[in-house]
């Protein structure tokens, strides 16, 4: 059974090993993602030599996702890692990188000191510590510390109810986003994305990069994101709801609403959705997750998001792999309760009325009526895997492509499984290599369906022209 909504996992010390990146991959794992706020160029470097050499070896296109770091401003080391404080004691935070302990801590932002303001609420690692600005000195500020919490190196912090007015993209962004290019990641993550300028940045400097392939995620975390949702969706190949910090920007109970809200606007924009954070997060630790977790996972299957996407539970998780296999059974089981015909209404509704949009329309359609066991879609550029997704078929598109670009692009897309493929040149090699690949992936019986769409003459028609139902 081939699942249709998209998983992403975060590589980190639990899981670098190539055996435990195999075993991800082979434990349906689509895309993998590195996390800049953590991660190092060595480290960089070591998770794209192991997925590619596991490609190869696996015959998969598994992606590759770059998540930058962004805007934010974060404490720095301290003298064991990590630090104890309690309600009460009083913090000195330097602007320089004076090495931390329970009285004291740096950040990287120098101009945090000239931001703040008597009074001000910092929030500390998502909100885990609350601290209460309460002196302002030349070269430190004075917190008064609200609650017991355990800070590790690097934390995130940030001023409760505004914006720090740092440059969206940082000197290690801009090196980052080299780094993506030079490795041939698939796609980037904006951090704190929160309006469309921030995104038109990054893809200038890909376009000064000649890199037309990288796909951007906006992920949204910020109240300014939330707000400008319309805007940023318009000139993002992509959404993530970061649910981690977008907790400590809005208040936690508005998080449901403002999920479903954004998946249902990237559906009807016909961009991939990805929700993100704490989806499993019991599984950091225990073996099982909770029945609310399982709820988490099926209901955004359920309201339609493309991808969804694992943190702690696989970078420094005990149970990865247990995790992945939890994750494919809540989707598998999720998928069997969508309402397929709802989501073609709806997208119907929101569709060109092209040929490409009429005929993709009437395949998804056709496909759900007919009960076929899949959709087989030819594309050179993934644009006829894209509209096909947008209808939320019943049934798996195959997306054959014989360029891997393309292929990797559409690793985000639910329902596609894409698949790397030698040039067509003829119809009837088609139909040849659709029955075979359906026969490779999907258990079928004598007299199942299946529907192939595409634009033929190949490379010469560059939209969906034709459908066109074979019986197996
Ligand atoms: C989040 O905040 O939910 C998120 C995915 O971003 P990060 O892991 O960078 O905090």
């Amino acid at each position: 059974m081939l699942n249709k909504t998209k998983v992403v996992a975060t590589i980190g010390p639990a899981t670098i090993e190539k055996d435990q990146i195999r075993r991800m991959m082979e434990n349906g794992l689509d895309v993998v993602r590195v996390n800049m706020s953590h991660a190092d160029y060595n480290f960089c470097r070591e998770v794209v030599k192991n997925v590619n050499e596991l490609n190869d070896e696996l015959g998969l296109n598994v992606a590759l996702l770059m998540d930058l770091m962004g805007p934010e401003v974060r404490i720095g080391r301290f003298m064991n890692g990590r630090a104890h404080f309690y309600k009460g004691d009083k913090v000195k935070v330097y602007m320089d990188d004076t090495l931390g302990d329970n009285t004291k801590f740096s950040v990287n932002y120098p101009n945090l000191i000239n931001e703040i303001n008597y009074n001000d609420t910092l929030m500390v690692k998502d909100g885990q510590m609350a601290m209460e600005v309460v002196d302002v000195l030349t070269d430190f500020f004075v917190c008064e510390v609200l609650n017991d919490a355990v800070i590790d190196d690097c934390q995130t912090i940030s001023i409760k109810g505004r914006k720090i007015n740092c440059p969206y993209l940082t000197n290690k962004d801009q090196s980052d986003i080299v780094m993506a290019h030079k490795l041939n990641f698939d796609f980037i993550a904006l951090s704190y994305v929160s309006e469309a300028a921030n995104v038109l940045s990054v893809n200038d400097m890909l376009i000064n990069l000649k890199n037309n392939h990288i796909g951007l995620i906006s992920k949204i975390e910020t109240e300014d994101g939330v707000n400008n949702i319309d805007d940023i969706i318009r000139v993002s190949d992509g959404i993530m709801v970061a649910r981690g910090d977008l907790g400590v920007a809005i208040t936690l109970e508005r998080i449901p609403g403002v999920q479903k809200k954004i998946i249902n606007k990237c559906h009807e924009a016909g961009i991939v959705s990805i929700v993100a954070t704490e989806l499993l997060s019991s599984m950091e630790h225990a073996s099982t997750p909770t029945r609310a977790e399982v709820s988490d996972v099926a209901n955004a299957v359920l309201d339609g998001a493309d991808a969804v996407m694992l943190s702690g539970e696989t970078t420094t998780g005990k149970y990865p792999i247990e995790t992945l296999k939890m994750m494919e059974k809540i989707i598998n089981s999720a998928e069997m309760d969508v309402d397929y015909a709802d989501f073609i209404t709806r997208s119907s509704n929101s569709v060109k009325e092209d040929i490409t949009g009429i005929i993709s329309l009437n395949v998804a359609d056709a496909a759900n009526r007919l009960k076929c066991c899949a959709i087989i879609a030819p594309t050179n550029t993934g644009y006829t895997a894209r509209m096909m997704s947008r209808f939320r078929p019943s049934c798996p598109v195959i997306a054959v492509s014989p360029n891997v670009d393309t292929v990797k692009s559409l690793q985000l897309h639910f329902a596609v499984t894409p698949v790397l493929i030698d040039e067509l040149n003829s119809f009837d090699k088609i139909i040849e290599v659709s029955k075979k690949l359906t026969f490779k992936l999907i258990s079928t019986k004598a007299g199942d369906k299946i529907i192939i769409t595409g634009g033929y003459p190949f490379k010469e028609i560059k939209y969906t022209n034709f459908m066109k139902i074979e019986e197996l």
